[in-house]
């Protein structure tokens, strides 16, 4: 069901600041930054091997970002894995007990396009230690026209 790691996305406080840190650190790169207003964040990207960090500031207080570092104070908020067919794999997870949320950015629940493909948000930490994304990466057949650029 699951291929790999899309993406981890870490709550920071400060967007610029964590971004040095991990360039200093770990010797990454350039980062591509993203303002996202519909998420309310600002957001440094860059990849670790195959996997995609997003660094991720919320712009207040409300945000998703801002009450996880509240509750646990700065970490990874979520894990987006790849899978294959994401109702198959939301069927999966809740025939297990798993359920739904609401995509914080769009306020739809369950799989609902994003710019890279289909997602879907489970609630709470659907495994120890991580709240889950999951995500079916569009291919050039199933991919919206509003992200026909990918981006
Ligand atoms: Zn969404």
């Amino acid at each position: 069901m699951v291929k790999r790691i899309k993406h981890m996305a870490v709550a920071v406080k400060d967007v610029d600041a964590a971004l040095a840190s991990y360039q200093r650190r770990l010797s990454v790169g350039e980062a591509r930054r993203v303002d996202w207003p519909k998420g309310r964040s600002r957001e440094a990207h860059f990849s670790i091997g195959e996997v995609e960090i997003q660094l991720c500031e919320s712009m207040d207080q409300d945000g998703r970002f801002a009450q996880h570092i509240l509750k646990y104070g700065e970490g990874v908020q979520h894990m987006c894995l790849v899978v294959d067919d994401i109702e198959a794999a939301i069927a999966e997870a809740t025939a297990d007990g798993a359920t739904l949320k609401p995509c914080s950015a769009c306020n739809i629940t369950g799989s609902h396009a994003h710019s890279e493909g289909f997602v879907a948000f489970l609630a709470g930490q659907a495994v120890p230690g991580f709240e889950l994304e999951f995500m079916q990466v569009y291919t050039d057949e199933d991919r919206p026209a509003q992200y026909a650029t990918g981006v």
